[in-house]
């Protein structure tokens, strides 16, 4: 996951609109000059997964693309990969995703920004209303935290990949760390579906260390996999961030 701070709003004139008709005045969310979102006053944020870009010839609900998974936690929006378990309104896949998500895999917006896009009188929903992150949402978030090269997309390939290609881990045997590491996907397997209690920090302001493992391949590869305090294991989600369970 990659962590948007800077993100900001600004002004937006859809590309492509009929020209003997009246321009609207969308606005968009730019992080760093890269569009997050071309209207998000006119995107329905509450029910994913939700449409981040918007058809800018007609401006219709459906008729564009760029979708992803939004979720709420409390210090972060998250933007994950479309999911296409049962409570979608529709189904989606990778395909589908905007192009910003393709690229980064997984966004985290402070919640902090959006708070301040509301006070200032954007029409955003409150963020209680945004859909609350399951276990699917966490595993997309770890998974974006592996290296790219190794194409693994859901939890089911992570342990043959740790078979073939894990060599080393930070300060832990092999044996121990891909323990670890299978007992938590088997975990977020068993919650997939379930909205999840906790919260998404800053690993240094939780003591916690971060152990990352070595993976081999035409080169060596580090994956920044998991957070370790005494003897609980958690995930990391970015390379500075981590999931804290109440
Ligand atoms: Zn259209």
């Amino acid at each position: 996951m990659v962590i948007c701070d800077g993100v900001c709003l600004a002004p937006k004139t859809p590309n492509g609109w009929p020209a003997d008709q009246p321009k609207p005045r969308w606005v968009q969310m730019l992080w760093h000059g890269e569009m997050i979102c071309n209207s998000v006053e006119r995107t329905d944020w509450t029910t994913n997964p939700v449409e981040l870009v918007l058809c800018e010839v007609c401006g219709c609900v459906g008729c564009g693309g760029g979708y992803a998974h939004v979720s709420q936690w409390a210090s972060l929006i998250t933007l994950t990969r479309p999911q296409s378990n049962r409570g979608e309104s529709t189904s989606r896949d990778e395909r589908d995703a905007s192009s910003m998500l393709r690229e980064h895999r997984a966004l985290g917006i402070p919640s902090a920004s959006w708070e301040e896009w509301r006070a200032e009188g954007f029409k955003l929903p409150a963020l209680g209303q945004l859909s609350r992150g399951t276990g699917r949402t966490l595993a997309d978030l770890w998974l974006s935290t592996l290296p790219a090269s190794l194409h693994c997309k859901d939890l089911a390939a992570i342990e043959p990949m740790l078979c073939e290609r894990l060599v080393a881990s930070e300060t832990m045997d092999v044996a121990s760390a891909t323990q670890r590491v299978l007992r938590l996907a088997a975990w977020l397997q068993s919650i997939a579906d379930d909205p999840v209690e906790g919260t998404i920090r800053l690993a240094t302001e939780t003591g916690i260390a971060v152990e990352a493992l070595y993976l081999d391949g035409p080169t060596v590869e580090e994956w920044p996999a998991l957070g370790v305090l005494g003897e609980m294991t958690t995930l990391m989600l970015s390379p500075n961030y981590t999931f804290c369970r109440p």
